[in-house]
């Protein structure tokens, strides 16, 4: 069993009940998670004339290998309606593999660890709340580390309660 990260992000329509559904739809066929992080709200990055996204991050184990993970991931994107229009555009739903256990994989349709995920505040934010202590296997820091050195400056504020 491969202990494993996902990043979940929605800035269109609902947000709260989009990543939650992604949630319930991603643990019916990955495993239960083990740990769920609290939900930020987060400045869009890359293209920034967008509404903020909602980010959350959670922990599971699977025995699925890391492409069937991933073909998972897009099922669900699929199956939430998920269009890629633009890069880095708005959407109804962003599933993003961050760790899988301390796997490298460099293919076309998979790169793992996230490759960005050391860059951006609202993926380390999130992800450093579940696992503060986990290793990344190429930098070979702790993503605690990877987050106080990060240098984005994008909001990213926990939210509680009844934001949509
Ligand atoms: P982004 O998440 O960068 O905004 P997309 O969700 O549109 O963009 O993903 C673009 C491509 O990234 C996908 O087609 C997928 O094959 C690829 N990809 C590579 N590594 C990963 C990963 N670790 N997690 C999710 N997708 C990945
Ligand atoms: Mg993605």
């Amino acid at each position: 069993m491969a202990k494993t990260i996902l990043h979940l992000g929605s800035n269109i329509g609902l947000r709260n009940f989009n990543l939650r559904r992604a949630q319930r739809l991603l643990e019916k066929r990955l495993g239960k998670a083990t740990k769920v992080s609290s939900c930020y709200e987060t400045a869009a990055w890359g293209v920034e004339d967008q509404r903020d996204f909602l980010n959350m991050a959670f922990c599971f184990k699977t025995k699925l290998s890391p492409d069937q993970v991933l073909d998972v991931a897009q099922r669900v994107e699929s199956k939430m309606g998920r269009l890629r229009l633009q890069k880095w555009g708005e959407r109804i739903i962003d599933v993003d593999i961050i760790f899988y256990g301390d796997e490298v994989v460099n293919t076309d349709r998979l790169q793992l660890p996230h490759p960005w995920m050391q860059d951006r505040r609202f993926v380390l934010v999130p992800v450093a709340e579940i696992a503060a202590k986990w290793r990344h296997p190429v930098l070979g820091a702790k993503v605690k580390k990877l987050l106080r050195n990060c240098t984005d400056t994008g909001h990213v504020q926990r939210v509680s309660g009844k934001l949509r």
